[in-house]
């Protein structure tokens, strides 16, 4: 599959049905030994490259990296290498969703958002998304990323139910840069550093 050099790192020259497809096929196989991850660079995550060495880390790791931001996309054509289409998180999980109507059961676990709010998220998905099973959620309180005894709290949570994805939204850099840490203690297949997606997913 081609990756497109833009900004310093490699992107996906995929569309969203393309990511979806090749997620599925991650998501319903066996677990990894270390969890695959998505990041979706926009303009902010650009800037936040040149400054955070964890956040680069964690893109050059990354399984699936997709142009959430347009001006990204529109780099790409400026600089004749063209990307399909911008593929956002926050589209792109409704999307995986919608398509978990042709698949086995998706069992999700939903880490960040502020307390009750993934709470609600899953009982919207749960309403539009039948097949969509979110087994546990997560609100890590503030700092949790600098408290070893939280990190493993987190890893504990998600170990006890084993999704198959796990939606992060923490924020960025600090959602790349813990799944890149951590991604050999998840015990998820995949997971999406998905900013404010679980907010939106609230209504
Ligand atoms: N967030 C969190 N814990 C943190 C920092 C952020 O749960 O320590 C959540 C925040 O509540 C929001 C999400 O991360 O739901 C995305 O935050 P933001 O919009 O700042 O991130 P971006 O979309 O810019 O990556």
């Amino acid at each position: 599959k081609s990756r497109i050099p833009l900004f310093g790192i490699e992107i996906d020259a995929l569309r969203m049905s393309e990511a979806v497809s090749q997620l599925n096929t991650w998501l319903h196989n066996d677990r990894p030994q270390a969890t695959r991850f998505v990041v979706t660079p926009n303009v902010d995550h650009t800037v936040l490259l040149q400054t955070s060495g964890p956040l680069r880390d964690a893109y050059k790791d990354a399984d699936l990296v997709l142009a959430d931001g347009w001006p990204v996309v529109l780099a790409s054509r400026l600089l004749g290498k063209s990307l399909p289409e911008r593929v956002t998180g926050s589209d792109l999980i409704p999307a995986l969703f919608a398509a978990s109507e042709n698949t086995p059961p998706l069992k999700a676990f939903l880490l960040g958002a502020a307390p009750g709010v993934a709470q609600r998220a899953a009982i919207n998905i749960h309403q539009k998304y039948p097949n969509v099973e979110v087994l546990s959620t997560y609100s890590p309180p503030l700092g949790f990323e600098n408290d070893p005894a939280e990190n493993n709290n987190i890893l504990a949570r998600i170990a006890e139910v084993q999704p198959d994805l796990l939606v992060i939204g923490l924020g960025a850099p600090k959602q790349e840069a813990w799944i890149h840490k951590y991604r050999d203690q998840v015990a998820a297949k995949v997971a999406i550093c998905a900013g404010a997606t679980i907010d939106f997913l609230a209504g």
